[in-house]
């Protein structure tokens, strides 16, 4: 059943003209970094409203804390797995157009992939929220209780969306052409409950794409969109996909 699933996928890959990634916490699960909402995942142990920016901006401190541990300590010595690298070289072979991902890790362009939308911002990097200076990682001290600005002494944020934040417009103009363009849309690791990226998926449906699905569990999309589900971890599958996309048309 899972081999056919898996054929028909590669025979989609084939066919289509412009296809579009769609990544979620669960792509980089397998590199070690917890999803949130799994029953392993971020928020079985911190509190959500952490990163909601008006509760960061009364509590620095506090939230820097918990930024540190799960943001900096996790994600700075976390590598790519098979998923990651099965993207990269599908965009390699000419048959990825972009991957827009929800992700914050950095771990798409680690593996190599280029055209990378990261829809809610990345952690390597910092802003002034203050000024809107922004840093690299390693420019600032993040030992500091609440790191601050060398300019202004404003707080500095992570510069990506927490709650209550709304998204770069260029870049949800960016994720919304790429979902419009496309005809297929591999949808990996997202249970699709946060919003507005959401409804990427949704859009790229309504253009006419064909949507495959790989995930441990079905999704919000499972029973809605999806032509081809796949059940089962992204590495596993996404490498077995690509390989045999090779093997059989390359
Ligand atoms: P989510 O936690 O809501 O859902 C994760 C999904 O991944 C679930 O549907 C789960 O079944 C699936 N999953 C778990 N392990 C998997 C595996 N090995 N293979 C395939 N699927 C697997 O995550 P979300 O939908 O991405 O939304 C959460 C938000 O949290 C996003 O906005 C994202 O920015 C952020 N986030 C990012 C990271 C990261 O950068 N790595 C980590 C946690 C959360």
């Amino acid at each position: 059943m899972k081999n056919d699933l898996i054929n028909q996928s590669v025979d989609y890959i084939n066919k289509s003209k412009v296809i579009v990634a769609f990544t979620g916490a669960g792509v980089s699960a397998e590199s070690n970094i917890p999803t949130f909402r799994d029953d392993d995942g971020i928020w079985q142990k911190y509190n959500p409203q952490l990163l909601e920016i008006n509760h960061f901006m009364a509590n620095p401190a506090d939230s820097w804390k918990v930024i540190k541990q799960i943001f900096y300590d996790k994600f700075a010595n976390a590598n790519p797995n098979d998923a990651h690298y099965a993207f990269m070289e599908l965009e390699r072979m000419g048959k990825l157009r972009s991957i827009i991902t929800q992700n914050i890790d950095n771990l798409h362009q680690k593996s190599g992939s280029k055209n990378v939308i990261e829809f809610h911002g990345n952690s390597n990097k910092l802003v002034c929220t203050n000024c809107h200076q922004g840093y690299a990682i390693g420019e600032i001290d993040l030992n500091k209780d609440i790191p601050r600005c060398p300019k202004c002494f404003g707080i500095l944020k992570p510069d990506f969306v927490f709650f209550g934040e709304s998204i770069d417009q260029k870049i949800h103009n960016l994720a919304a052409r790429e979902a419009q363009l496309c005809d297929l849309m591999i949808i990996v690791g997202t249970s699709g409950e946060v919003f507005p990226a959401a409804l990427i998926p949704e859009n790229a449906k309504f253009y006419g794409a064909k949507i495959i699905e790989i995930n441990t569990k079905p999704s919000n999309y499972t029973n809605s969109l999806v032509d081809i589900f796949i059940e089962g971890k992204a590495s596993r599958i996404l490498k077995e996909i690509v390989n045999l996309y090779k093997q059989k048309y390359f």
